[in-house]
C-alpha cells in the first residue's frame, strides 16, 4: 500500500469534519479526504464578488454537541448570537417568538382565528383558553414521552386530534420544515417531540462572522496535526476484505492511490457508502433498509445581495408562516457585516416544496419561491439581487437534508470496521450540524474503543 493511517475518513461534512478532529486528537493517525475543491459540504462558504455565500448551515446552536467538538479539540467556535426574540411572520404581521418557546406561537394562531370569527361562536376567549390548553397539554405529554400516544401518526394527525385551526397547523408545519425539512404530515409526532426535547438547551443560535468555513479550517488543521487532508481526491472506492474494511482507494492527482487503514469512515450517506464498498458486501436486509428507510428532505437556498437590509428592521429573522414555499429568511450582514462588502446587505430565505419524498420540479419551485419573495420583501426588486437560488433536491448530493428524522440509519454497517456519520445517521432528537456532530462523537467513540 502507497499510504498507511489508521483510520480513513471520505467527506468532509460536518460528521467526516467532526470525526476525523476528534480521532486524530486522540492519537489516531487520520486521513480526511474530500473530492470538491472546498472543504465542509453544507457547512461551507464560497465567496463570491465580495460576499461570503453559505453552503448550506446557516444558524448554528451552542450548547450541542457541534461545540463540545470544537471544544474537545480546541477549536474556537466563534459564533455570534442571534438576539433572543426572532420573529414569526403570520397573515402578513411579524409577531415576536422565543427562541426556546416557539409554543407562545399558539397564543397568536389561536387570537388570528378569534380575529377571523373561527372560534367566536364557540364562546371566544373562554374556547381560545381551553383550546390553547389542551394543545400545550398533549404537547407536554408529548416531549416527555415521544413514542407514547402519537407514535404511529404524523404531526400533523397528532395535532387534528385536538384543533383544527389551520393557523396553529401552518405554525407549526413552518417550524417542522424550517428545521427538519420535511413537512408536518409527513414527519411521524415522535419526531418532532424527540426535537422539541433537545430544543430548550438550544435556545442560543448564531452565525458565523467570518463564514462557516472559517471553523471548518480549524477542524481541517486539527486533523492535519495527526494526519492528513486532501481536497480533490474522491474515494473511488472502500476495500473490503473478508467482511472487514480495511482501506480506500482514492483519486488523487489524476491517478488511484490506495490506502490502507483500520477503520473507514464515511461522511458521504449511507447509500453512497454501499455503492463504495459494494453492495454484494451487504445483506438483504441492510440494503432493504437503505432503499426503504432514507428518506432524504429538499430545500431552495436563496441569497440575496442588496444595497439596503430587505427584512424589516424590527423583524431581521423571520419564521414565515403559510407563504408558498418560503419558510426561514435573515439579514445575515446585520448580524456579521463581514459577510458582505462594505456598504452591501446579505439576506438568506430557505423555501421548501409541499412534497419532501418525491423529487421536486426545480423550475416550479423556483417560480414559487421568486412570488413569495417579491410579495414578502418587495424591497429586492429594486435595491437586491438573487446572487443564488439553489435546489438541494433529494436526489442530489447535498441534498436539503440527508434523512428525515427516524428516516435515517445506524452508524455501524454490516461490514466490520466501515462506519457512517453524517446527517444520514440516526442521532434521535437532533438536527443539522449537531445530529451529524452527535454521529461523529458516538462513531468517534466507537472507532476509539475497537482500535485501542
Ligand atoms: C439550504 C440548507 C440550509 C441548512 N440550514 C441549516 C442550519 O441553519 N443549521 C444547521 O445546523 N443545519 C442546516 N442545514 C443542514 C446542514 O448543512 C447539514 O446537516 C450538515 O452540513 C450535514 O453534514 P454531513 O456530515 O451530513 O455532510 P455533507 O454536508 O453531506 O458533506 C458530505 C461531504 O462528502 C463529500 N463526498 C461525497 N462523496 C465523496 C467521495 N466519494 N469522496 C470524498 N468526498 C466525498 C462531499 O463533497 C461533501 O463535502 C442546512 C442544509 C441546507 C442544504
Amino acid at each position: 500500500m502507497e499510504y498507511d493511517f489508521d483510520v480513513a475518513v471520505i467527506g468532509s461534512g460536518v460528521g467526516g469534519l467532526c470525526a476525523g478532529a476528534l480521532l486524530a486528537r486522540r492519537g489516531y493517525r487520520t486521513l480526511l479526504t474530500e473530492s470538491l475543491d472546498r472543504w465542509g459540504g453544507r457547512f461551507s462558504t464560497v465567496e463570491e464578488n465580495g460576499f461570503l455565500l453559505p453552503t448550506g448551515a446557516i444558524l448554528l446552536h451552542r450548547n450541542g454537541p457541534l461545540e463540545a467538538v470544537f471544544k474537545e479539540v480546541g477549536v474556537e467556535f466563534e459564533v455570534v448570537n442571534l438576539p433572543k426574540t426572532l420573529h414569526c411572520r403570520i397573515e402578513g404581521k411579524d409577531y415576536p417568538m422565543r427562541l426556546n418557546n416557539p409554543l407562545s406561537l399558539i397564543d397568536v394562531a389561536a387570537d388570528l382565528e378569534i380575529s377571523r370569527g373561527g372560534l367566536v361562536r364557540l364562546g371566544g376567549s373562554l374556547a381560545r383558553e381551553i383550546g390553547k390548553k389542551r394543545v400545550l397539554k398533549a404537547f407536554g405529554k408529548g416531549v416527555e414521552d415521544p413514542l407514547g400516544g402519537g407514535s404511529n401518526l404524523t404531526f400533523r394527525e397528532w395535532l387534528m386530534q385536538y384543533t383544527d385551526n389551520e393557523v396553529v397547523h401552518k405554525v407549526f408545519d413552518a417550524i417542522i420544515v424550517g428545521v427538519l425539512a420535511c413537512r408536518s404530515w409527513e414527519l411521524p409526532a415522535s419526531q418532532f417531540f424527540y426535537y422539541m426535547t433537545r430544543l430548550g438547551s438550544l435556545a442560543d443560535a448564531g452565525v458565523a462572522p467570518k463564514g462557516n468555513v472559517r471553523l471548518v479550517q480549524g477542524l481541517v488543521d486539527a486533523v492535519r496535526e495527526k494526519g492528513e487532508a486532501w481536497l480533490n481526491s474522491p474515494a473511488r472506492r472502500i476495500v473490503v476484505k473478508r467482511g472487514s474494511a480495511r482501506g480506500v482507494v482514492v483519486e488523487r492527482e489524476g491517478r488511484e492511490v490506495e490506502v490502507s487503514c483500520r477503520a473507514v469512515i464515511s461522511d458521504t450517506g449511507p447509500k453512497r457508502t454501499v455503492e463504495l464498498a459494494g453492495s454484494d458486501n451487504f445483506d438483504d436486509r441492510y440494503l432493504r433498509e437503505v432503499r426503504m428507510r432514507l428518506r432524504a428532505g429538499p430545500a431552495m437556498l436563496i441569497l440575496v445581495g442588496s444595497d439596503r437590509p430587505v427584512l424589516p428592521e424590527g423583524a431581521p429573522f423571520l419564521l414565515i408562516v403559510g407563504a408558498r414555499r418560503l419558510v426561514v429568511g435573515g439579514e445575515l450582514a446585520i448580524l456579521c457585516p463581514g459577510l458582505a462588502p462594505p456598504g452591501k446587505h446579505l439576506s438568506y430565505y430557505c423555501g421548501y416544496p409541499l412534497n419532501s419524498l418525491l423529487p421536486m420540479e426545480v423550475e416550479w419551485e423556483e417560480i414559487q419561491c421568486r412570488r413569495d419573495l417579491e410579495e414578502h420583501f418587495p424591497d429586492i426588486k429594486e435595491h437586491g439581487e438573487i446572487l443564488r437560488m439553489e435546489a438541494h433536491d433529494v436526489d442530489s448530493e447535498l441534498p436539503g437534508a440527508r434523512a428525515w428524522p427516524g428516516y435515517d440509519m445506524p452508524p455501524e454497517t454490516p461490514i466490520r470496521n466501515l462506519y457512517n456519520v453524517g446527517e444520514g445517521v440516526r442521532a434521535p432528537g437532533w438536527s443539522g450540524t449537531n445530529k451529524a456532530a452527535q454521529t461523529a462523537i458516538e462513531v468517534a467513540h466507537t472507532v476509539s474503543k475497537v482500535l485501542g
